[in-house]
């Protein structure tokens, strides 16, 4: 008999486990809940609220999943930027999965394999080593800028994954992996786009003037306080890591800036 494909052992066991509680699981940013003989899908704010636009299609996840409330382009589906006020209501297990990989691509295998104690982890190192291009610098990053970029881009408050992977396989990551119950087993596109910007702040430290800033730095700092001024502070979009008020970058300026300019003070 042939072996159980995981991906039909996840959506199994992913059902049973939803099946488990009935008040629902938390899955990235959903509630995920028996309903009669199917199961429904809302966004874990929308908890208790009613008058939800209710969808049937597992497939209207994809449209769900594709934009922030305001309209932006959501380049990483396991940020808490989803959008509210819509429940998808499946009528099986096979829709449910179907749904939940729109919402959470690959979310549930990861998850599942997790449980069984065979998810593959491909760590920082080792993903670094298979870059090209612009990007092939990454694996000149620092240790410890590994570690700043890691709190900076994948902590809970931008993205819902758990960090399995360490800087190599000898060297453990040693920050706040996250607490959600979906694993990244692999850093993902959106984050090496970002260590490749911290590898740039890196080698930028040379250039740093008599108080220590670095051209970025300085960048940033005027365009805060322009943004400031102005009374209107934008986000720049979620990858835009090349723009100074961005928020996975001012995390970082965070952790690196703010002590330079407290020490200096
Ligand atoms: S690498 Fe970081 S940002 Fe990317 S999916 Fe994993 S935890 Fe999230």
């Amino acid at each position: 008999m042939p072996a159980e494909s995981p991906a039909r052992a996840a959506r199994e066991a992913f059902a049973n486990w939803v099946e488990e509680h009935p008040g629902g699981r938390l899955f990235g940013q959903v509630l995920v809940r028996r309903e009669g003989a199917g199961y429904s899908i809302r966004h874990v704010d929308d908890r208790e609220r009613t008058g939800l636009k209710v969808y049937e299609d597992p497939r209207s996840a994809r449209e769900i999943a594709r934009l922030t409330a305001d309209g932006q382009h959501r380049p990483l589906k396991s940020s808490p930027n989803l959008w509210r006020g819509w429940e998808i209501r499946v009528v099986d297990r096979a829709a449910l999965a179907v749904a939940m990989n729109y919402l959470y691509p690959a979310g549930i295998v990861h998850w599942y394999l997790l449980r069984e104690g065979s998810l593959p982890v491909t760590h920082f190192r080792e993903n670094a080593a298979r870059q090209s291009g612009i990007y092939e610098r990454v694996r000149d990053l620092s240790d410890a800028a590994v570690r700043d970029a890691v709190r900076a881009c994948c902590a809970d408050e931008v993205c819902l994954k758990r960090v399995m992977w360490d800087v190599d396989r000898d060297v453990p990551l040693g920050v706040e992996r996250g607490s959600g119950e979906i694993p990244c087993p692999e850093p993902c596109s959106l984050f090496v786009s970002f260590a490749r910007r911290v590898r740039l702040f890196e080698r930028e430290e040379r250039y740093a003037d008599e108080a220590g800033l670095t051209p970025s730095e300085r960048e940033d700092l005027a365009a805060l306080v322009e943004a400031a001024a102005s009374g209107e502070i934008r986000f720049a979009r979620e990858a835009e890591f090349e723009k100074p008020v961005n928020e996975r970058r001012m995390r970082y300026r965070r952790l690196t800036l703010v002590p330079k300019l407290l020490r200096s003070g």
